[in-house]
C-alpha cells in the first residue's frame, strides 16, 4: 500500500509549486490504489492563519483533488509530540540542554573565528551534574557522533551526509513546543507514509528527520525531493510569473484540468506528450521519473493547454462556468452558436466572457484608434447605405445569409471588403478584430444590428458637429 501526503504550512495561499507537490503525491497514491492524506502544519501559531487553511482547502476543492479522511492538524497533536519527546528523554536518546543564548552565541563566534562550521558542541549530552538555576532547558536529540547518514532519494540518488555535519539539534524549545523536523518525522511515521514527495528545499531537513525516525524505531519512507520551478530567465518563480494564489488561476479563467496538466509536466514527462487527461496521469505518473533538474514556468504553454481544454469542454459546462464571469447563457437561445464560436477562439474563460459580452451588449463606447482607422473617407456614407440594404433584406437567419448580404453590397458598391467591414465591426462590437461579422449579426439579429449601426452613425454625426 502506498500512502502519501501533502503537508502545507498555512502561512499564505496555496501557490502553484505547492499544488504541483500535492498533485505528484495525489497521483502516486491514487495510481497505486493507496491513500493520499492532507496534513496542515500549523504548529507555528504566530505565522499561521485560519484563512490560509481555508484557502488551501478551497484550492483542493477547485482542482478536484480528494484526500482520504479528514485533514490532520498538527496543532491538535501537541500532547502526542510531547509523549514522544518524553519517550526519547526516558530512553536517554534525548536530553535537556541548559545552554543559554549568550553561551550559544559565544560558542558560535569562537567557532567562526576558527573558521569552523557553527554547531552545538554537545556539552549537555552526557551531563549528570546539577542544572544551572533559572534556565528553562531545551530538549536536544542525540545525533550520531560518527559515520554517515545515507539515504536513497528517488529523484536525486544517494544522499550522504557526514555525521559531524548534523549536531544534536533541538526537538523541543524551552517553552515545551516541538520543532519542525521532529513533528514532521513523528507525523509521517504515525500516519503511515510510505512515500514522501516534497520540494527539494527540504532535502537537508531529511537527515535530521531520519535521526528522529531511527531514535523512535520508526520505518523510513521513500523520499523524493522535487527540484523547484524556475520563473522567467531562470530566476526563482516570482508572484508575477505565477507563484501567486492557485485561486488566481480560477479568477483568470483557467480550467482546473489545464492547470493540473500544466503542473504535471513541470518536472515530469513521458516522451513528448503534452496533453494528459487525469486518467493518463494516473496511468503513467511515477515519481521516479521526475526530472532531477529544475523546470521552467511557461505561461504560453499554460494558455495553450487551457485553450485545448476549453475547446473540448461541453457547451453546457462552459455556460455554467461563464456565469462566474458575468455571462449567462444557460437558457439563452443563441447559446450553442455563441459557445461553438468562442470556444475555438479563446484561451481563457475570462477572455471568452469578455468577447461574448462584446457581441451580446450594444457597445457603450468605441475604440478610438479603430474609429479613426475605420471611419475614414466615405465610411459614414457606406455604412448608411449598408444599413438601408440591411433594412430591406428579408429572410436573414444564418451567418451565411449575412455573409451573402455583405458580399453583394461589396460587389454592388465596387469597394474592397474592408471599406464596409471595418466600419461595420466598430458599429457592432466597438472595435476592430473580434469574430466573424456574419456570426455576430446572425447572433444579435437584424433589428439589433441595425440599431448598432444607427447608433454609430448618430455618434459620428454628434462628434462631427
Ligand atoms: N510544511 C512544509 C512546507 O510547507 C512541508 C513539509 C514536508 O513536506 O515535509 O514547506
Amino acid at each position: 500500500m502506498v500512502v502519501t501526503r501533502f503537508a502545507p504550512s498555512p502561512t499564505g495561499f496555496l501557490h502553484i509549486g505547492g499544488l504541483r507537490t500535492a498533485l505528484f503525491n495525489y497521483l502516486w497514491a491514487r495510481r497505486n490504489g493507496g491513500e493520499f492524506k492532507l496534513r496542515i502544519e500549523d504548529t507555528d501559531q504566530s505565522r499561521n492563519s485560519a484563512e490560509a487553511t481555508k484557502a488551501i482547502l478551497e484550492a483542493f476543492d477547485w482542482v478536484g483533488m480528494d484526500y482520504d479522511g479528514d485533514p490532520v492538524y498538527q496543532s491538535d497533536r501537541f500532547d502526542l509530540y510531547r509523549s514522544y519527546i518524553m519517550k526519547l528523554l526516558d530512553e536517554g536518546k534525548a536530553y535537556y540542554c541548559y545552554m543559554s543564548k549568550e553561551e550559544l552565541d559565544a560558542l558560535r563566534e569562537e567557532q567562526m573565528a576558527r573558521k569552523e562550521r557553527p554547531r552545538y558542541d554537545g556539552r549537555y549530552r552526557d551531563f549528570t551534574g546539577k542544572p544551572p538555576e533559572g534556565v528553562e532547558p531545551v530538549v536536544r536529540i542525540k545525533a550520531p557522533l560518527e559515520g554517515e547518514i545515507v539515504f536513497e532519494d528517488g529523484i536525486k540518488g544517494t544522499i550522504t551526509i557526514r555525521a559531524d555535519e548534523v549536531d544534536d539539534f533541538i526537538i523541543a524549545r524551552s517553552d515545551g513546543t516541538p520543532t519542525y523536523n521532529f513533528v514532521v518525522a513523528v507525523d509521517d511515521a504515525l500516519m503511515g507514509m510510505t512515500d514522501v514527495i516534497r520540494g527539494d528545499d527540504h532535502l537537508y531537513n531529511t537527515p535530521k528527520q531520519i535521526i528522529v525516525y531511527e531514535a523512535l524505531g520508526f520505518k523510513l519512507p521513500r523520499f523524493y525531493h522535487v527540484p523547484m520551478i524556475l520563473g522567467e530567465g531562470g530566476k526563482k518563480l516570482s508572484k508575477r510569473d505565477g507563484a501567486a494564489d492557485v485561486m488566481d488561476y480560477k479568477r483568470a479563467g483557467f480550467l482546473p484540468e489545464a492547470l493540473l496538466n500544466f503542473l504535471v509536466r513541470l518536472g515530469w514527462s513521458r516522451g513528448d506528450q503534452e496533453i494528459f487527461t487525469m486518467e493518463e496521469m494516473l496511468e503513467h505518473f511515477d515519481p521516479a521519473d521526475i526530472n532531477a533538474s529544475a523546470s521552467q514556468y511557461n505561461p504560453d504553454k499554460l494558455l495553450w493547454l487551457n485553450a485545448h481544454y476549453i475547446k473540448n469542454s461541453s457547451n453546457e459546462r462552459l455556460a455554467k462556468l461563464l456565469e462566474e464571469f458575468g455571462v449567462y447563457l444557460l437558457s439563452h437561445d443563441k447559446r450553442e452558436i455563441l459557445l461553438d464560436i468562442f470556444k475555438e477562439r479563446c484561451k481563457t474563460l475570462k477572455e471568452m466572457a469578455n468577447q461574448i459580452k462584446e457581441v451580446l451588449e450594444t457597445p457603450k463606447e468605441y475604440d478610438k484608434k479603430a474609429l479613426k482607422k475605420a471611419m475614414k473617407g466615405n465610411a459614414v456614407e457606406l455604412l448608411n447605405s449598408f444599413c438601408n440594404t440591411l433594412k430591406e433584406a428579408e429572410g436573414l437567419h444564418l451567418p451565411t445569409d449575412y455573409h451573402a448580404l455583405v458580399e453583394r453590397f461589396v460587389k454592388d458598391s465596387e469597394i474592397g471588403f474592408g471599406k464596409i467591414g471595418m466600419p461595420l465591426r466598430v458599429a457592432l462590437i466597438g472595435r476592430l478584430g473580434g469574430p466573424d461579422l456574419g456570426d455576430v449579426m446572425s447572433i444579435i439579429g437584424k433589428e439589433e444590428s441595425i440599431g448598432r449601426i444607427e447608433k454609430l452613425l448618430q455618434y459620428m454625426k454628434e462628434t462631427d458637429a
